[in-house]
């Protein structure tokens, strides 16, 4: 490798874990990446110099000498994350070290096609933009509902949204001006919860989310995201759980997401169209106030029965040490007894269960953002200083 390369990497390096830790002491860098202090405090100083951190004196002092400086992600560069949904198209503008810094949920009265869901999405990026003067924009992710292939973000299918074999990516970057990413939405919010919520450290995690288009996946193995040749594993939403079931989007029938639907959840406790933290408050108010035989208590059993097979040929074939529901699955795990949380894991093989524990999205309704605004991060921090050829031009205008 030449000496540019390994700069490169270095830099990488250090402006990951920045991120990743949402700051780092000069002298935690030192020790986890094996450079000594003078190398660090160079590649600091030229991350700082390039706009990507700053360096604060506000560390506790350990023992008796100076403080080791903290370094701390610089809010000068935003990314746009977006997630469209059959009711909803959720943006936020997401900082590095992976906080959003603004967020707005555009209600839709039908499904969008991918060119309204792309006009939308453009102009609510440009009025976020607007709010964020200091900053700018210089890339974005899409969360999708769908299978997505992962080399270019076109999008093979998305039933519930209707969309089939349609870019994405491409015409949404050349309407914001700025590199786009596009994935499945459980994927990346399996990687945010790796990355900042309920799966740090996890070495083998499934990941479910629960949303209104229906129940994906996202899996680590090894302690990476498993994505499969193309981008579309993990789809246990289509795991068949019942062969008599129902008719599901995807043709087949008694698939996991046809029996454990959200809206079913959401009409139990009497809400149409509720986000999750609504829906998850309203789910636990219902479950106290009513008798274990009532029609709430009815809907949580039946679902938690249905993810309970699911769960078994999952469990069997991933030996997990960590599974993460998000989204309406988190509500469904919240409002369940101590004995339904026990049968959840009950059906497996004791020995593949052994290691797993359940629990849920840490990020909460904040996960698929976050996730998303990690695909659109990985670019830029993959070549910190490729990000000077981004400059002010080409960053999304605010007043165009
Ligand atoms: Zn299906």
């Amino acid at each position: 490798m030449d000496a540019a390369a390994v700069r490169r990497r270095n830099l990488s390096a250090v402006l990951e874990l920045v991120h990743l830790r949402r700051g780092v002491t000069r002298a935690d860098l030192t020790r986890a990446l094996g450079l000594n202090r003078s190398t660090i405090g160079d590649l600091v100083a030229v991350l700082a110099e390039h706009g990507w951190v700053d360096e604060r004196d506000d560390a506790p002092r350990a023992g008796v000498g100076r403080p080791s400086p903290r370094v701390v992600p610089r809010d000068a560069r935003l990314v746009a994350a977006i997630n469209p949904e059959v009711d909803v198209i959720d943006v936020a503008l997401v900082s590095l070290g992976g906080e959003l810094v603004a967020r707005r949920r555009v209600p839709l009265s039908e499904p969008p096609s991918v060119d309204r869901a792309i006009e939308l999405i453009t102009a609510t990026v440009r009025d976020l933009a607007a709010t964020q003067p200091e900053s700018e924009v210089v890339a974005a992710g899409v969360a999708v509902p769908g299978l997505v292939r992962h080399d270019d973000g076109h999008v093979r299918l998305a039933p519930r949204l209707g969309w089939r074999e349609q870019p994405l990516a491409a015409p949404l970057a050349a309407a914001l001006g700025v590199p786009v990413a596009a994935a499945n939405d459980a994927h990346l919010g399996s990687r945010a919860e790796q990355a900042f919520g309920a799966g740090i450290g996890a070495r083998t995690m499934l990941y479910l989310n629960g949303g209104p288009s229906g129940i994906g996946g996202g899996l680590v193995v090894d302690g990476r995201p498993m994505d499969g040749a193309a981008g579309y594993a993990g789809e246990l939403g289509h795991a068949s759980v019942d062969p008599n079931g129902p008719l599901c989007a995807c043709g087949a029938t008694g698939c996991l997401e046809a029996l454990v639907p959200r809206a079913a959840l959401a009409a139990a406790v009497g809400l149409e169209h509720p986000d999750d933290d609504t829906l998850e408050s309203a789910l636990l108010t219902a479950i106290v106030a009513e008798n274990d035989d009532g029609p709430v208590h009815e809907e949580v059993a039946r679902q938690l029965r249905w993810l309970a097979i699911a769960l078994r040929g999952a469990v069997n074939l991933l030996n997990p040490e960590r599974i993460v529901l998000g989204g309406h699955l988190a509500a469904l795990w919240r409002a369940a007894d101590r004995d339904q949380r026990a049968s959840l894991l009950a059906q497996a093989l004791p020995v593949n269960a052994a290691d797993a524990t359940i629990e849920v999205a840490a990020l909460g309704s904040q996960r698929l953002l976050v996730g998303a605004a990690e695909l659109a991060w990985d670019g830029l921090i993959a070549d910190p200083l490729g990000a000077e050829t981004t400059d002010a031009a080409s960053a999304v205008g605010v007043s165009a």
